[in-house]
């Protein structure tokens, strides 16, 4: 059994009931944190996890929405972990993660001096172990293994999708990715797929150019829900919603998705929580 919980359902577009993009999946008593958008430590405290409790941390791409709170994330990791040396976060994400996780330690360098300064135990700044992959077995420990396979956001790139699994079961995250074949291989008899998701119809209608621009690289609902027909997952989980799900219009979603897939269609707010089994 994998746990899904939608800690951040919301986009680059701040709103007051959803946290920025971030997926928490807990597998073989193992817990991953895939992106880390605005708001993502105070949606995980609601579900009783904290920064210290992660067995490592994934990111998709190194989009803003995505990596907003990276540094808040390293640092609370840092000054909440108790052990004594406490082993480094693993962090996996594309090529140019290592960079922009040395670039964040560097702008919280006076936060961490102060606070070698202040605290005797903490004597060097958080430990972390960056693995940059595009494709390829990135963890494999305890019985729960992460591969992973290039996605198509361009022009952003590297950009990555994981697929994870415990026994039985398996959860694939695509990330921000048009339909592509890569994805389609990774996703292959998924239980469940998670993805982010834009109402093209709504987004082509709105006059701001800047804001036409995203349909280029994104999957719509009808596109995602394609995917996950293609690839015969069992679930499709939709997240990362533009413009944000309004209460009362899930059943609009879950119909534009199930014009596409037969198979059971999962939406909802922050928190939202999907447990996938062996498929049947
Ligand atoms: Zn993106
Ligand atoms: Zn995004």
């Amino acid at each position: 059994m994998i746990e899904i919980t939608l800690l951040g359902t919301g986009s680059p577009i701040p709103d007051p009931n959803r946290a920025g993009p971030s997926t928490l999946v807990r597998a073989g008593g193992q817990l991953f944190l895939v992106d880390c958008g605005r708001g993502v430590l105070q949606r995980a405290a609601a579900v009783g996890v904290g920064a210290s409790g992660l067995s490592a941390l994934l990111l998709t791409h190194l989009h803003s929405d995505h990596i907003g709170d990276l540094g808040d994330l390293l640092i609370t990791r840092w000054v909440t972990t108790f052990t004594p040396d406490p082993p480094p976060l693993p962090i996996i994400g594309p090529p140019g993660t290592a960079e922009t996780v040395a670039a964040t330690l560097t702008a919280f360098n006076h936060d961490i001096s102060y606070r070698i300064a202040h605290h005797a135990d903490l004597t060097a700044p958080p430990p972390v172990e960056v693995h940059e992959y595009t494709e390829g077995l990135a963890w494999d420990r305890d019985g729960v293994s992460i591969r992973v396979a290039p996605t198509d956001h361009r022009p952003v790139t590297p950009t990555i999708g994981f697929r994870i699994e415990s026994g039985p079961a398996s959860v694939v995250l695509a990330g921000d990715t048009v339909p592509c074949a890569s994805l389609d291989e990774l996703a292959a008899g998924a239980g469940a797929l998670v993805h982010t998701v834009i109402r093209k119809d709504i987004v082509t209608h709105v006059p701001q150019q800047r804001i036409k621009d995203i349909c280029d690289y994104h999957s719509s609902v009808e596109q995602a829900a394609a995917t996950a027909a293609r690839a015969g997952v069992g679930i499709l989980v939709m997240t990362h919603y533009v413009p944000a799900l309004v209460p009362g219009q899930e059943e609009q979603w879950r119909a534009l998705a199930a014009s596409e897939f037969s198979g059971h269609i999962e939406l909802g707010d922050d928190l939202h929580r999907v447990e996938v089994g062996a498929r049947p």
